[in-house]
């Protein structure tokens, strides 16, 4: 079998063999303590950071279908969209360490008869249901009192061993709030919920009385420079309204009352250019969506995509103003530096590091054969983890790379797992996925004698 022929040929790369027995000894196999832990491939620095164009470099587009889930899955069609001025009945769905964001892709096995009898219900409605976050440390009663509809576009049913299974794929879609729930006799919890709107973008405020909010935010290409008709799509304006708007798109803040600075943090799309340039300056090596045409979608874009706590996370989604949330995410992009171990504070990974190998982004939640949704963020390399088990290709969420499970050195949680290509020459050869919920930002302090940021370094909270 391929699978094993892989699994052989990177075991004969540990160091040492083993015995089945020692298997199942919970046994470090690795200290990753800095990033010299291993030499690199010709083509490639230690840490896997790819470098030249040798080899074959990963499609970062296949993680995002989720290839692991297998075929056979139909594919559905439509758009459901709830109306915001009207309370709603949906069935919930409460989820550890998730906090879906509109626009996240949501992988599901679903294993326990009720969610199934739920889904199977969805699928013959308007294939909707709600995602909330299972509040740390409590039973699945407690959680979350916002969350986000989720729309299924994927499904495939199973019944073999006799147990009835359900894979979904799923996309977040629109916030909700929930306003009262009740259990039924086959455990699916029901809540009524008030759909959440965002506020209306005012963009270029002190100027919107001088163009029609729609040309306002209408995409620049969009817009077209003369009196005549547009092309399909264009928006037709006059010479002189398009020379005005020409000139508040170049400096925007040039026509306003306001102080240049005060005006800054209340544009959309000037909020949205920072917070797309913190990013790039965070790390050159993230893809960034929907950066130029809609801060809306930006603003979920990059909530989904940093690694916060569920307790910013959900504060992001709880807010109406897109203001409000490109304006944190700027904050928060601006002052933390690195990620330590939730638990033990342990240095964890530093954001030169993060990188995107999914083109949904850095971060995304993929699932594994239990049933459990990971939201996990990829790093080329990381601090203070334990490898404790030996590479296996099955299952895995990017192709062509086998995962061994991570732990903290100090702790022993779980933190996520090393990827290695099995593949010869596949770039890069190796990964971190770290989960979210094991982490926390942090600032990182180098300690006296430390002024390179080596091995000794501690986390701050904020
Ligand atoms: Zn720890």
């Amino acid at each position: 079998m391929a699978d094993q022929e892989e699994r052989n040929a990177l075991l004969d790369n540990e160091e040492e063999e083993e015995s089945d027995d020692e298997m199942f000894q919970l046994v470090v196999h690795e200290e990753i303590a800095d990033s010299d832990e291993e030499d690199g491939e010709d083509d490639e620095t230690g840490d896997g950071r790819e470098r030249g164009n040798d080899g074959e470099k990963f499609d970062r587009a296949l993680p995002a279908t989720h290839s692991y889930l297998g075929d056979g899955m139909d594919e559905l069609s439509g758009r459901t969209v709830l109306d915001s001025e009207k309370e709603i009945e949906l069935p919930l769905l409460p989820m550890y360490g998730v906090v879906l964001m509109p626009g996240e892709t949501l992988p599901l096995h679903l294993f326990m008869p009720q969610f199934v009898t739920m889904m199977k219900r969805c699928l013959e409605g308007n294939k909707t249901f709600g995602v909330c976050t299972i509040k740390s440390g409590s039973d699945t009663d407690e959680f979350s009192d916002v969350g986000t509809t989720a729309e299924i576009f994927s499904v495939k049913e199973d019944t073999s061993g006799g147990i009835h299974t359900m894979t979904v794929k799923a996309t977040g879609r629109q916030r909700f709030k929930i306003i009262s729930k009740r259990r039924q006799s086959d455990r699916v919890i029901i809540a009524t919920v008030s759909v959440l709107a965002d506020e209306p973008l005012v963009a270029r405020p002190a100027v919107a009385f001088a163009c029609p909010r729609e040309l306002m935010l209408a995409p620049c290409e969009q817009v077209v420079n003369t009196g005549e008709r547009g092309k399909d799509g264009c928006v037709t304006v006059s010479k002189g309204k398009a020379k005005m708007l020409q000139q508040l798109r170049r400096d925007p803040p040039c026509l306003s009352p306001l102080p240049s600075w005060v005006y800054r943090m209340f544009d959309p799309f000037i909020l949205t250019h920072r917070v797309a340039n913190e990013l790039l300056a965070w790390s050159q090596n993230m893809v960034i969506k929907h950066q130029s045409d809609n801060p809306t979608e930006f603003s979920y874009w990059v909530a989904a995509n940093l690694p916060l706590d569920d307790t910013l996370r959900l504060e992001l989604l709880m807010t109406n103003s897109v203001i409000y949330r490109l304006q944190k995410e700027l904050d928060v992009i601006s002052k933390y530096s690195s990620f330590c171990c939730r638990h033990c504070d342990a240095p964890i990974g530093h954001k030169d590091d993060v990188f995107s190998m999914s083109v949904d982004g850095a971060l995304a939640s993929y699932v594994n054969p239990g049933g459990y949704v990971h939201q996990t963020l990829t790093l080329y390399k990381v601090t203070n983890l334990s490898i404790i088990s030996r590479p296996v290709t099955q299952d895995s969420w990017f192709p062509g790379y086998a995962w061994s499970i991570a732990q903290c050195s100090r702790c022993h949680s779980h933190m996520g797992w090393r990827f290695t290509s099995s593949r010869h020459g596949l770039r890069p050869s190796k990964f971190y996925g770290i989960t979210r919920s094991s982490i926390k930002p942090a600032i990182v302090q180098p300690q006296n004698g430390d002024e390179e940021g080596g091995k000794s370094r501690m986390c701050r909270q904020s």
